[in-house]
C-alpha cells in the first residue's frame, strides 16, 4: 500500500478557478453573514449578493474543505430516498414539493454552470444506478417506475446494455438516469464562489466563527479577532460543523466514504472503459462508485474511512475491486486517495433548523448534497430576502436532535471494515 498518497485529493490537485480572498481586518455590519462555504453557503451567497444584499461569508478552513470538494461529483436529482417514501414520510403535499424542488436540482447546477462559465469537468451523459444482485435489480425496477411516474428521464439496462456502458459483465443491469451529470466537484464550487464575489459577496477563508450571540435584536457573529452584526445567519456547516457552540449545530450520523484514482488511462482502454463517462454507484449495502475524471483517470469509491487504523483494509479492497472489474488494467496503482464525512441523518432527509429571527441552519443531506445543497442555499437566500416559507423546500423547525450518532456512526465503519476485509468485492 502506496501510504504515501492518502490525503491527496485529486480534486484539489486539477481544480482550476482558484479563489484568492483577504482576511477580514475589521468590525463590520451587513445584511446577512453566511456561515460554511460549501455548496449551500456559497450558494446562498451567490443569490444574496445578486439580489443586492450587502453579505458576508466566513469560512473556517478554505473553500470546499468539507464536503464540496471531497465527493463523488455524482449530480443527481432528489434525494437517496424513493421519491414515494419522502411523500409518505413528509406528507403528500410538503413530500410533492420537496421532490419536485429536487429533481430539478441538476438542471439548476448545469444552468449555474453555464451562466457563470464555471470550467469544472460536466459531462451530461446521465448517471448510472447499478445493480449489484438480483434484489438490486428489483429496487431498480421500482425506482423506475417511481421516477416514469413524476416524469423523470430514465431507462433500465440489461446486463448486456449495463456491460457495454462500463466495459464490465459484474452488473445485473442498471438504470440510466438521463438528466443527471458529474463534475470536478470542488471547481464548481469554486467558481459558484467566484461569481459570488463577482456579484458583490465577501468572502474570507481561514476564518473560523465562534460564537453567534443574540444582542439588542441584532445578530453577533464573532471570529477570534472581530465582530460582524447582522440581521440574518445562515449555518451552512453540515457533517464539517467546527469551533462553534449553538443549538443549531447540525446533527447527523456520520458516514466516512473514500475514494481512489488512477492515472489518467491509454486511449484504448479509455474506448471500453465507460467510454461515455456517466458516473455511477450500485445498489449494495456497502455502496461503492466509479467514474473518470476529464484525464481519463478512473476513480473507485466506497464507504469508510483512510484515517482510521483500518484505512489500509479499505485501500487493499479497492485494488482488488479494481482489479475484478478491469483484470486489462493489469494491477494499475492508485496515485490518489482521499476520503471525507457524510452528514447521514435517521431519517435520510435534510432538515432547516430556524434558531432564532432570521437564523437558519442547514444540514443533513445524508450524501446527496450537490443539486441538493445548491438548490437549499438559493432557497435560504430567497427564504431570508422575503420572510415566505413557500420559497423553502422543507419546512424549518424549531430544535432537531438525533441520538447515538457516533456510536451508529462507529457501527457503519466497522460493517465496512469487516466487508472489506473478506474477498468479495461486492
Ligand atoms: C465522500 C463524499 C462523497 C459524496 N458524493 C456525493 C455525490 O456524488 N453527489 C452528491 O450529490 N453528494 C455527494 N456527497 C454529499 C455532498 O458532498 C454534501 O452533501 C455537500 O457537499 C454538503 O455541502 P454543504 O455546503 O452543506 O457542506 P460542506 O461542503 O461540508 O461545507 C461546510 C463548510 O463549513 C465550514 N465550517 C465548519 N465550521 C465552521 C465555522 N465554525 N466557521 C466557519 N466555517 C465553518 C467547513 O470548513 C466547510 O467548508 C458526498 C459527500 C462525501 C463526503
Amino acid at each position: 500500500m502506496s501510504l504515501g498518497i492518502i490525503g491527496s485529493n485529486l480534486w484539489h490537485a486539477t481544480s482550476k478557478n482558484l479563489l484568492k480572498t483577504n482576511r477580514i481586518n475589521k468590525d463590520k455590519s451587513v445584511d446577512v453573514v453566511v456561515i460554511g462555504g460549501g455548496y449551500t453557503g456559497v450558494s446562498c451567497a451567490l443569490r444574496l449578493a445578486e439580489k443586492g444584499s450587502s453579505v458576508l461569508l466566513l469560512e473556517a478552513e478554505h473553500i470546499g474543505d468539507g464536503g464540496s470538494g471531497r465527493n463523488v461529483g455524482l449530480v443527481n436529482s432528489g434525494l437517496w430516498m424513493e421519491p414515494d417514501k419522502v411523500e409518505k414520510m413528509l406528507g403528500k403535499v410538503a413530500g410533492t414539493k420537496l421532490n419536485s424542488m429536487l429533481a430539478r436540482g441538476p438542471e439548476f447546477v448545469f444552468t449555474n454552470i453555464e451562466k457563470y462559465k464555471i470550467d469544472c469537468e460536466l459531462t451530461q451523459t446521465g448517471t448510472l444506478h447499478c445493480a449489484h444482485s438480483n434484489a438490486g435489480l428489483e429496487n431498480l425496477k421500482e425506482r423506475l417506475r417511481q421516477y416514469q411516474s413524476r416524469d423523470l428521464k430514465v431507462d433500465l439496462l440489461s446486463q448486456a446494455e449495463t456491460e457495454h456502458k462500463l466495459g464490465t459483465p459484474i452488473y445485473k443491469g442498471a438504470l440510466h438516469l438521463r438528466d443527471a451529470g458529474t463534475i470536478q466537484p470542488l471547481a464548481y464550487l469554486r467558481g459558484l464562489a467566484c461569481a459570488a464575489v463577482s456579484a458583490g459577496a465577501s468572502i474570507h477563508q481561514r476564518t473560523p466563527v465562534t460564537a453567534i450571540e443574540r444582542i439588542n435584536e441584532t445578530w453577533e457573529i464573532k471570529t477570534s479577532e472581530h465582530i460582524i452584526k447582522t440581521e440574518a445567519v445562515i449555518l451552512a456547516t453540515n457533517a464539517y460543523h467546527k469551533s462553534l457552540l449553538v443549538s443549531a449545530a447540525p446533527i447527523y450520523t456520520p458516514l466516512h466514504y473514500f475514494q481512489t484514482a488512477t492515472k489518467p488511462l491509454e486511449e484504448s482502454l479509455l474506448k471500453k472503459i465507460i467510454p461515455e463517462q456517466q458516473g455511477c454507484w450500485d445498489t449494495a449495502m456497502i455502496m461503492s462508485s466509479l467514474r473518470r475524471d476529464q484525464a481519463g483517470r478512473l476513480i473507485l469509491g466506497a464507504v469508510g474511512s483512510l484515517d482510521l487504523p483500518s484505512g489500509h483494509i479499505h485501500y487493499n479492497w479497492a485494488q482488488r475491486r479494481l482489479n475484478k472489474l478491469y483484470p486489462c488494467l493489469n494491477d494499475i496503482e492508485f496515485e490518489h486517495a482521499w476520503h471525507g464525512r457524510i452528514a447521514y441523518s435517521n431519517d435520510h432527509l435534510p432538515h432547516i433548523v430556524e434558531f432564532g429571527p432570521n437564523a437558519i441552519s442547514i444540514f443533513g443531506y445524508s450524501g446527496r448534497g450537490i443539486a441538493p445543497g445548491t438548490v437549499f442555499g438559493s432557497a435560504a437566500a430567497e427564504y431570508i430576502l422575503s420572510g415566505d416559507l413557500a420559497f423553502l423546500p422543507i419546512t424549518p423547525v424549531k430544535s432537531y436532535t438525533e441520538k447515538f450518532t457516533r456510536i451508529k456512526g462507529a457501527f457503519y465503519e466497522f460493517g465496512a471494515t469487516a466487508f472489506h476485509g473478506t474477498t468479495s468485492i461486492f
